[in-house]
């Protein structure tokens, strides 16, 4: 299985020690995000220290208000590296505005250009923002991630624009019946699973710190939704996930 969506970096005791549990309960793959230079590069780090980590190299829409020449010329050497499977998590955040709209517009576009130019998927994050968020990914030339799905009003665009719709644990939570309604109906070759590890822990783990491998609580609540064998379903995310992030 894998986590296409974790934050390995703050995990308490360690990354490593977060990577090897995982393996350990058979969560072989996980996509460890750098929403920041730094983070990208320790990603990068971990990337290249343990075979089934992959990192993300972008900018976080809450750190948007840093986007200049500079940083730009720094993700863009970052994605050189043959660690790195997508760049993000970028988007807009309207819901807590940690940094100016035009901030995150920019930072936002300037990281769809990155996308094209590197061939990468981008790992979305939107909040109370889908409209400015999808009229930017409408025009983008690459894959698409909607990273913690948040648009279930949404789907059937999403659907039909081919973008991978990746849930996280709060899928699991009796009262997102929106979100467990989308996990229902999503085409099996465009659903993902994340923990967006260490926030948004699945049940029964809600209100403690998200771990990788919690993201088989998800895998086993989303095929139960589905009606779908844990298994098979588990193989079919692992699948998507290498098609998307052209996964070796
Ligand atoms: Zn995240």
């Amino acid at each position: 299985m894998i986590d296409t969506h974790a934050h390995l970096q703050g995990l308490d005791g360690g990354a490593g020690a977060a990577i090897e549990e995982a393996a350990a309960a058979g969560v072989e793959r996980i996509v460890c995000i750098g929403d920041s230079p730094e983070l990208a590069e320790e990603a990068i780090v971990l990337a290249r220290r343990h075979p089934g980590v992959s990192a993300t190299v972008g900018l976080h829409p809450h750190r948007a208000e840093l986007w200049n020449d500079a940083l730009r010329d720094r993700l863009d050497e970052l994605l050189g590296d043959p660690a790195v499977v997508a760049v993000g998590e970028t988007g807009l955040d309207y819901f807590r505005d940690r940094a100016p709209r035009d901030a995150q517009a920019l930072a936002f576009a300037g990281q769809v250009v990155l996308a094209e130019k590197h061939g990468k998927p981008l790992v979305i994050h939107t909040r109370e923002a889908a409209a400015d968020t999808l009229a930017v990914l409408r025009e983008a030339r690459t894959a698409v991630v909607l990273h913690c799905f948040s648009l279930p009003d949404q789907l059937d665009e999403v659907v039909e624009r081919g973008w991978y719709v990746s849930f996280a644990g709060n899928v699991t939570y009796p009262s997102a019946t929106d979100l467990a309604e989308a996990a229902r109906r999503v085409p099996a070759e465009l659903l993902l699973l994340e923990t967006d590890c260490p926030y948004l822990s699945p049940l029964p783990h809600r209100g403690k710190p998200n771990r990788p491998h919690y993201v088989l609580e998800t895998l086993r609540a989303v095929a139960e939704m589905r009606g779908a064998d844990p298994g098979e379903l588990g193989a079919q995310v692992e699948a998507n996930a290498a098609r998307v992030f052209a996964l070796p």
